[in-house]
């Protein structure tokens, strides 16, 4: 496909294929659908939450070429939600539609090692790391990096799944063990104050738009609660998102890619993770600003122009509502929304299972503090 006719903006009425779906599959579908696109979702799963919105659900394994091939001729342009698709199926899909963000932006966030090798070979700050293939290299990873460390799965981790904190050398064989085999990559610990995002979303032309600067707190390595705009001094801020447009303009990102990064307590930035999505910080998106991560995914993918990123009020903040929350039955949803600046978001999951991301709340208003109060206490009346 020429450079030119990929430069055409892919107009409304056309089809987006998306692989992936989950929810942030469905908030793109829904986004999609109120710009008057079409959306056929794939992915294994059948009755998903993108599924339940898209005009089509497409139900095959990502490996399968043929499959792959066959719902890559239905559409326009694909995207996706999900990063661990093959970079054969993204190659695949790429002969009849283009694939934004493209499969090489997706290799390589999908393996932390390569991911950080990239940032460090491109100038980028990361932590200290080495790759992890025997346990003598993670004995001599820790004498040299020093404890604590981290040990994580080079590939298929999220979440914290995968990783291991060492604090003792007597920790080294358990840890070893429960590589089990797999890629290993050994991280520096890093002493930090903050853990930020920022979300970012670049056009094949180079056009480039941030959100206003995430910070997120994590419970059992999940995201918990994000507020913006977050509480960092004017030069950080303007450093992270400065990061952010450097690592999309190096990885040539036409889409959005989210970069999760550590503020430190001596007030460096260190790049910890690339999303090459939309990401769970950025939902607040949704209500709090002009465009959301969303609908910016559409613009992007579909070459039409950015949208503003700003908020619409000075503060806004989300809370996380994940599977526990229906532990004693239906949470109580009218409790939570007695306060009238509180939005529900669910993804429409049958089953609620610890750990599993159900659904959202979201708050607009004058500080970050009484957002994230508000939040707070809106998902504590929910049990
Ligand atoms: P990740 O899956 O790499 O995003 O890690 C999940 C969470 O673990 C992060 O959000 C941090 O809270 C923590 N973490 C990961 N790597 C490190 C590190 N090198 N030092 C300190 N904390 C870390």
């Amino acid at each position: 496909m020429s450079k030119v006719k990929q430069l055409e903006p892919i107009l409304p009425g056309a089809t987006i294929g998306v692989l992936g779906s989950g929810q942030l599959g469905r908030m793109f579908a829904l986004a999609a659908r109120e710009l008057g696109y079409r959306i056929i979702v794939y992915s294994p799963d059948n009755d998903t939450p993108a599924g339940q919105i898209g005009d089509k659900e497409y139900v095959a394994a990502y490996e399968d070429l043929d499959q792959i091939r066959h719902f890559a001729r239905q559409v326009q342009v694909v995207t996706f939600e999900f990063e661990n698709v093959p970079s054969a199926s993204t190659t695949a899909a790429a002969e009849f539609a283009p694939v934004r963000p493209d499969g090489q932006v997706l290799h390589i966030t999908q393996n932390r090692l390569r991911e950080k090798n990239f940032l460090r070979d491109n100038g980028f700050p990361v932590t200290p790391f080495r790759r992890i293939n025997t346990r003598a290299e993670l004995e001599e990873a820790v004498q040299q990096l020093g404890l604590p460390g981290v040990l994580k799965t080079a590939a298929f981790g999220y979440d914290g799944k995968g990783q291991t904190k060492l604090t003792s050398a007597e920790q080294v064989e358990t840890a070893w063990q429960g590589l089990a085999g797999a890629e290993g990559i050994y991280e520096a610990w890093v002493s930090f104050r903050q853990e930020i995002s920022v979300v970012a979303a670049r056009t094949l032309a180079g056009e480039f738009a941030a959100y206003p600067v995430f910070s997120n707190s994590h419970a059992n390595h999940i995201l918990d609660i994000t507020f913006a705009p977050a509480n960092l001094p004017p030069p950080l801020g303007q450093q992270a998102v400065e990061l952010a447009a450097g690592i999309l303009n190096q990885l040539d990102v036409v889409g959005l890619l989210t970069v999760e990064m550590f503020v430190t307590t001596d007030d460096r930035l260190l790049v910890n993770e690339l999303a090459p999505r939309t990401h769970n910080s950025g939902h607040l998106t949704i209500d709090a600003c002009v465009t959301s991560q969303f609908e910016q995914q559409v613009r992007a993918v579909c070459q039409l122009p950015l949208g503003s990123t700003a908020l619409r009020q000075p503060a806004a903040a989300m809370a996380n509502l994940l599977g526990h929350l229906w532990a004693k039955g239906e949470p109580n949803w009218k409790a939570a929304l007695q306060d009238p600046q509180v939005k529900l978001h669910l993804y429409g999951k049958a089953q609620a299972r610890v750990g599993r991301k159900m659904g959202h709340l979201t708050t607009t208003g004058l500080t970050p503090e009484d957002c994230v109060e508000r939040v707070r206490n809106a998902r504590e009346r929910l049990m």
